[in-house]
């Protein structure tokens, strides 16, 4: 016996219509009146029907799974000739196509023409609303649904809460919360699911981490969702620790979960477990996976390693814009400027078209490289080829491009003439712009800019202060202090960690419970001695403290990242690099520091602070001193 395969779309259509036209020659040969179309109830009628309903449901379905609106629009007319538009199924079905084909509209024509819906009809239409973005039409369609008293599932609360979602409309999401409760849904799997969904991409993590918490059963969609949850909401390691539970209860891993705590190892730079999940994959079969893979390079690249992430990219045969971007942002961040614009010009050769994620990491190479024209060029071109209309993100790196390369008051005026409001970031950039090129002037007006979106970040003092040093405005420098001491803004404390032997050890600026922390500072006094034969010495008007000379001289030498990279060169075998991960801006003496210290110990130092990374090799950073 042949075995049954499944037709394809085509050859459903073709198949429909020959058969149709079949049909239609036997209509002709058994009526009384050949050419009039057949009626409902009569003879030839009943006797065509099965097989003509069961072809088109076969047909709609056909359509709908592969998105062919021309197809199913034909089927639709065939369905208003043969007098089948009042069946609820049919009538359902075409609003599954429709939906499917994102003709929403005309799924809402079907539906509102029913004569008889039922529940399925309500369901597919809400689904059909919220899967093409008009979650606010859902959320009324449920609302008409109560008071026409017609009943509803488990299917169609999710429904309307996935609608939810897309809104981040959390007091809806509440009030549906409490109508599952009445209805004794909430612990259903779907509702409960999409429950925990509103609430962790509305930031109610607590709510969404209790929902969890109450659910009789589990599936691994709810796993994978919790999990996701926790990393869009930052909690990296509540992620990894609910990855650990759901390994303990043998879960079997899904892209999803994988990609989600992948994820969170990247924004934890926790490379042992960030491979170790990467083992996991491989043994699972997952490293193919676009989604996997993308947070594979995210995750060697956030962790320094970017020849990793390009192993994992080039291993990926079919790459789409997802992994262009991932393996394109980590060179641009580790300032591998020619590899960026190469992979930039290879997807565009492989017919891969740049979205506005690519350009961000373009035009950032741009600002590193020096190179305004090229940039002004992509800029454009965004626009002009690509059809994408620069964003936030886009006015930012151009204003970069402009102010490295000393056009700050070409940035400055970028910055006034965009169309959305600047940024704290953005403001802040310009004023570096300002330290590296000696403009105190528009430095003023950065930072007055500044101070007024971010009236507590004492950062931005010391941005300013910074500045005035370096171009040796000694009062200024001084004014500047005296401005921060008297406001509110309070300073973050200065905090660096580092991974040994699978523990993360972290420093606070002149640290003093470390267990080791008397070798510590021995070790690195002695570190500084050997730099002061290089010529160095501590810069302390990097330091904004109200404070003697002499204070502010040993807060400087005890800065946190320089406590963490001592104790990296004291466990660390001798050819590793050292990675040191810090809460705020590496400072100007710290950066010093560490490109002397590159120099001394030949050792490979990689600081991601704040704003970007700093790769010290050999006495020089990657960051071309511009950070
Ligand atoms: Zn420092
Ligand atoms: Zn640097």
């Amino acid at each position: 016996m042949k075995p049954s395969r499944k037709c394809s779309y085509s050859e459903h259509f073709h198949n429909f219509f020959r058969s149709f036209h079949c049909r239609k020659l036997s209509f002709t040969s058994n009526t009384t009146n050949p050419g009039t179309p057949p009626v409902p109830g009569k003879a030839n009628w009943v006797y065509t029907e099965a097989t003509q309903v069961s072809t088109l449901r076969e047909l709609l379905q056909s359509c709908a799974r592969n998105r062919a609106a021309t197809g199913g629009k034909a089927c639709h007319g065939q369905i208003v000739r043969v007098g089948l538009q009042a069946d609820t199924l049919i009538s359902n079905m075409l609003i599954n196509m429709y939906s499917k084909c994102g003709l929403v509209e005309c799924a809402r024509n079907v539906f509102d023409e029913m004569p008889v819906r039922s529940l399925i009809s309500w369901n597919t239409m809400i689904g059909s609303c919220t899967q093409n973005g008009d979650g606010g039409e859902s959320l009324g369609l449920f609302v008409c649904m109560q008071r026409e008293g017609a009943r509803f599932s488990e299917f169609t609360i999710s429904g309307v809460l996935c609608a939810c979602a897309a809104k981040c409309a959390v007091l809806e999401c509440k009030q549906l919360h409490a109508f599952a409760l009445k209805a004794a849904m909430d612990s259903n799997m779907f509702v409960a699911t999409a429950l925990l969904g509103v609430y962790a991409k509305s930031s109610f993590i607590e709510d969404a981490s209790r929902i969890f918490e109450c659910m009789p059963e589990r599936s691994a969609v709810t796993w994978s969702s919790m999990i996701a949850a926790y990393v869009q909401n930052d909690l990296y390691e509540e992620a990894l620790v609910l990855f650990q539970r759901a390994q303990t209860i043998g879960l079997e891993n899904n892209q999803f979960s994988m990609s989600s705590v992948v994820s969170a190892c990247a924004n934890l730079a926790a490379l042992i477990e960030g491979s170790q999940m990467h083992a996991v994959i491989l043994k699972s079969g997952l490293e193919s996976n676009i989604f996997v893979a993308s947070s594979l390079i995210e995750l060697y690249a956030k962790c320094g390693i970017i020849r990793e992430a390009y192993t994992v990219f080039s291993s990926v045969e079919e790459k789409n814009v997802v992994l262009w971007n991932a393996m394109i942002s980590g060179f641009s961040k580790h300032a591998c400027c020619i590899e960026a614009m190469i992979s930039f010009e290879k997807m565009q050769q492989m017919g891969i078209c740049p979205n506005e994620i690519t350009y961000v990491s373009v035009l950032s190479v741009c600002g590193h490289m020096g190179l305004v024209e090229k940039g002004w060029r992509y800029f454009d071109m965004m626009r002009k080829e690509h059809n994408l209309s620069p964003n936030v993100l886009h006015y930012s790196c151009m204003a970069d491009v402009l102010g490295r390369a000393g056009l700050i008051c070409e940035a400055r005026h970028l910055l006034e003439r965009m169309p959305f409001d600047a940024t704290a970031s953005m403001w802040g950039s310009l004023l570096s712009s300002c330290r590296i090129h000696g403009n105190t002037e528009i430095a003023e007006v950065a930072a007055r800019h500044l101070f007024e979106i971010e009236p507590n970040n004492a950062g931005n003092h010391v941005l300013l202060s910074n500045t005035y040093a370096a171009t040796k405005k000694w009062d200024e420098v001084a004014r500047t202090r005296k401005l921060l001491k008297d406001s509110e803004a309070k300073k973050e404390r200065g905090k660096s960690w580092i991974e040994v032997k699978n523990k993360v050890h972290i420093f606070m600026v002149g640290e003093r419970s470390h267990p080791r922390i008397a070798k510590i500072y021995s070790r690195l006094e002695d570190l500084l001695e050997e730099m002061k034969k290089l010529d160095y010495k501590v810069c302390t008007e990097y330091d904004l403290h109200d404070v003697e000379e002499i204070r502010k001289q040993e807060l400087l030498r005890h800065h946190s990242e320089k406590l963490a990279l001592t104790f990296g060169l004291m466990s660390l075998p001798s050819c590793a690099p050292i990675r040191i991960m810090k809460n705020l801006r590496i400072c100007g003496d710290c950066h010093t520091f560490m490109k002397l210290a590159s120099k001394i110990t030949a050792r490979e130092i990689i600081i991601r602070d704040t704003n970007r990374f700093h790769h010290f090799q050999n006495g020089v950073c990657s960051c071309g001193d511009f950070w």
